[in-house]
């Protein structure tokens, strides 16, 4: 798929989130197929370009409620957890079955937000999907909506999947919805209002276009919209807000079709240095020799048998600092391992660590993508 004004060129990695209302017809209560399979024959051509495609899809609960004959009532939570347990396996089955055709494997993954704020979850979560994509496949992901709690559920998809965006660092999430971008009013309400192609920073003016402070009726509306985009810009990822209704929604904006571009505000690593650096407690320390200090320095994971010494009690994903042999730390990044099991691998070889843990690809202590340098390290460890 090309095109002069092709939306998605840009991109590598892309989050698609799709709405109830564009996978299930409103009256019927039934899958869109047709839309489906065009959906899957974007993806296809998308990801035949060499694009990562990652999809956050709703409809579990639309298409459960009618297998369960809740369709005419208003669901209580119980029954909208139970019509998404139904409606989650129907969901799955038609994208396993509709890439199929396409020679494409699906991997589902449910989250709740606990997945996001703790980092250990996190980062497996993070993990598989980053790993579904390295073999070819395409993660389907939804909230956990039939176990998820009124405290910890997020409630809709749209922050949901700018969330899943920034934790895979896609360089843009595309929203498929009813409506094509943001417009300067809600146009259901004011018929002069106009739509904007793009969008710089997320002001309070702009968040005032997209009709006020959240509520609880504004959930999936605009408002949903315009925190995901927050969220993502903040953490270096663009947001496309699409119509996604007609057959072939992804190959419009391929073909320079109407959206709203919301710009990151921030690079991607700006984003993650600053979370590292700025957000998490130093949980403990790894001292390192000289030549794991020199190693760093030419952008090297942390490996165990560089380090010397392991302080603290910190679990994976918790922040360490990396100390030099003269305790002066040169780097700081989230652990590989958990610290008793970097005290059991410290000073060992790479084949030796995954004799001990079982694990052989997660056998760096701290990963090059999960480290900041700091400044002036480089001419300390000369
Ligand atoms: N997770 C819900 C479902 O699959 C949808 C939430 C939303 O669309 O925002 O039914």
């Amino acid at each position: 798929m090309s095109g002069g004004n092709n939306a998605l060129a840009p991109y590598r990695r892309l989050t698609v989130k799709i709405g109830s209302a564009l996978l299930v017809d409103g009256q019927t209560g039934k899958l869109r197929t047709q839309w489906l399979r065009a959906l899957a024959s974007d993806i296809a051509a998308l990801k035949a370009e060499g694009r990562d495609i990652v999809i956050v899809s709703s409809g579990a609960i639309a298409l459960g409620r009618r297998l369960l004959k809740l369709d005419a009532i208003a669901l209580t939570l119980e029954q909208s957890q139970a019509a998404a347990s139904a409606g989650q396996i129907a969901l799955s089955q038609a994208w396993a079955e509709t890439l199929g055709e396409h020679g494409i494997i699906t991997g589902q993954i449910l989250i709740t937000p606990n997945i996001t704020e703790e980092r250990r979850y996190y980062l497996n979560a993070r993990t598989t999907v980053t790993t579904l994509l390295s073999l070819g496949a395409v993660p389907i992901i939804n909230e956990n909506d039939s176990v998820a709690t009124a405290e910890i559920r997020y409630g809709d998809n749209d922050r949901l999947s700018a969330r899943v965006a920034t934790m895979i660092e896609a360089d843009c999430l595309v929203l498929l919805s009813d409506i094509d971008g943001l417009y300067t009013a809600p146009p259901s309400k004011d018929p002069s209002a106009t739509h904007l192609s793009e969008v710089a920073a997320i002001t309070p003016a702009i968040e005032a276009m997209a009709g006020g402070a959240a509520s609880h009726l504004s959930r999936g509306g605009m408002t949903t919209k315009v925190e995901a985009g927050k969220i993502a810009t903040q953490a270096g990822t663009a947001m496309i807000i699409a119509k996604g209704t007609a057959d072939h929604p992804l190959k419009a904006l391929v073909e320079g079709g109407k959206h709203t571009l919301f710009h990151p505000v921030q690079s991607r690593a700006q984003a993650r240095k600053r979370w590292i650096m700025g957000t998490l407690e130093v949980a403990g320390s790894l001292e390192v020799d000289a030549g794991a200090a020199r190693a760093l320095m030419t952008g090297k994971s942390l490996l165990p048998i560089g380090v010397t010494r392991v302080r603290g009690e910190f679990s994976r994903g918790d922040a360490v600092s990396i100390l030099d042999p003269n305790g002066h730390e040169v780097a700081r990044g989230l652990a590989g391992l958990d610290s008793d099991e970097a005290n059991l691998v410290k000073g060992k070889k790479s084949a030796v660590v995954i004799e001990l843990l079982g694990i052989g690809n997660r056998a760096e202590l701290v990963h090059r993508d999960n480290m900041v340098l700091l400044l002036g390290a480089e001419a300390a460890t000369r």
